[in-house]
């Protein structure tokens, strides 16, 4: 038999998230979506009580409280049938639910941020005891680097005991509110991929100076910032990772970070669409369109077939999502179904929020419902941590045996 119940240990988890996106995150939703580029406060005393629930140990060391933390198998015991559910499910699940509320204010929730997972993946004792815990933003893109990482120009030349970096960093997540950016930047460009490290750098650093901030068509409570590095200089042990160029192995190693936050990502697109679909069935209902799961398509209102294809659509990707995380607090390699969550949650995430405004109509499209910003804000979870077409790409190349050389 197929269990697919939540894990008791989650039940309190999910159900605090729960209450969270409905009080804070739906309250404030409209709020900073209108108002781009103001720090939403509100989140200030819900990020220092989750802080308090995970120094408790109440979230059992993961969920909401560490967004990015889910990089290991982190310790959780096995069942009696040799499963684990760790802080990759427990993230997962957590963020599912708080991106119900809303996704924007879940991506600028303060300490959290894409630069802790790889802070948490490659860090040293000594690293993590300095940056653990602290909101740390990830700096990959480049205006002539976005879905081809490896090809970035930002430099980092080692000078005495510093290094010195120096290029441009654009769409950076939390760049503006952030304590750190993890800054991707290259030893030697002429040595490809392998000579490409991180390099964590205070946001206060002078050598670091915010360019300007995106206006977005969605997610608009999260600040996008890019930013430009003139002999930006951190210490020497400010690189995560080995500082050897080794030509094989090296970058794969900073690259399996994704197979970790991909899951997420794709856990928001299931969040999102869920907000979607509910929204949805209660303006059915309130039209006088019911549901009916045991009547064939033919023997019910167009509206009603279409919403239930949604809906077996969702708990697909939702699978998916599930199945990705578990093997990562499994310690199974999850390249390829954390691609194929990521680009499933991700298509069906938009598909869904459209045909649902779709089937609103008038009153899918205007600001009185939800529905249209659902809609805007959806469509970066099948953009950032790898568009839908580099996710296909991945997926092929890992189903096919290729290379990224072999297969572009
Ligand atoms: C709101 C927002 C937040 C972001 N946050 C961050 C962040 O925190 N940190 C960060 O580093 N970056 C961030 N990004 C950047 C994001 O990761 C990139 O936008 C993304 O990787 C795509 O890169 P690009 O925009 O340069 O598009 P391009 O790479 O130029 O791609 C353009 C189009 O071509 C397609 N394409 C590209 N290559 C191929 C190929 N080989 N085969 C088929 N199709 C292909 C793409 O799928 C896409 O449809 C953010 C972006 C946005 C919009």
């Amino acid at each position: 038999m197929i269990n697919l119940e939540l894990p008791k240990k989650y039940e309190f988890l999910v159900s605090q998230a729960h209450q969270v996106a409905t009080e804070i995150f739906r309250s404030n939703s409209r709020k900073y979506d209108q108002a781009e580029h103001s720090y939403p406060k509100e989140l200030d005393m819900l990020a220092a009580v989750i802080d308090g629930m995970n120094e408790g140990g109440a979230l059992s060391g993961a969920g909401a409280g560490t967004v990015g933390g889910g990089s290991s198998g982190n310790g959780a015991k096995a069942d009696r049938d040799g499963n684990r559910n760790g802080s990759n499910m427990a993230s997962l699940l957590g963020l599912t639910e708080l991106c119900w509320g809303d996704v924007g204010l879940l991506l600028t929730m303060p300490r959290q941020g894409l630069g802790q997972a790889a802070i948490a993946a490659v860090a040293n004792d000594e690293q993590l005891e300095r940056f653990g815990g602290k909101w740390a933003a990830m700096a990959i893109t480049e205006p002539e680097a976005g879905s081809d990482s490896a090809a970035i120009r930002t430099t980092a030349k080692l000078d005495g005991d510093e290094y010195v970096l120096n290029g441009e960093k654009i769409f950076v997540t939390s760049g503006d509110r952030a304590e750190l950016i993890v800054v991707w930047a290259t030893l030697d460009p002429k040595q490809g991929r392998a000579a490409i490290k991180s390099f964590v750098v205070e946001r206060d650093n002078p050598g670091l100076k915010l360019d300007r901030l995106e206006h977005k068509l969605g997610i608009r409570a999260s600040d996008t910032a890019n930013f430009v590095l003139t002999d930006c200089r951190v210490p020497k042990e400010n690189l995560l990772g080995s500082p050897d160029i080794a030509p094989k192995g090296g970058f794969s190693g900073v690259m399996q970070t994704f197979d970790n936050t991909r899951p997420l990502v794709a856990g928001m697109a299931v969040g999102v669409s869920r907000a979607c679909l509910e929204r949805t069935r209660e303006l059915l209902s309130e039209a006088g369109v019911e549901i009916d799961y045991d009547a064939p398509p033919h023997a019910q209102s167009a509206a009603a077939s279409e919403f239930i294809v949604m809906e077996s659509d969702w708990e697909a990707a939702r699978l998916l999502t599930l199945q990705a995380a578990w093997m990562a607090d499994n310690k199974k390699p999850n390249s390829l179904q954390a691609s194929m969550a990521k680009a499933k949650a991700g298509r069906t995430g938009t598909d869904i929020a459209l045909r649902c405004v779709a089937l609103a109509g008038s009153v899918g499209y205007a600001e009185g419902e939800l529905l249209e910003k659902w809609a805007r804000d959806v469509k970066i979870l099948d953009l950032f941590e790898g568009t839908q077409q580099i996710q296909l790409l991945i997926i092929s190349r890992l189903l096919l045996g290729k290379t990224s050389a072999e297969l572009k």
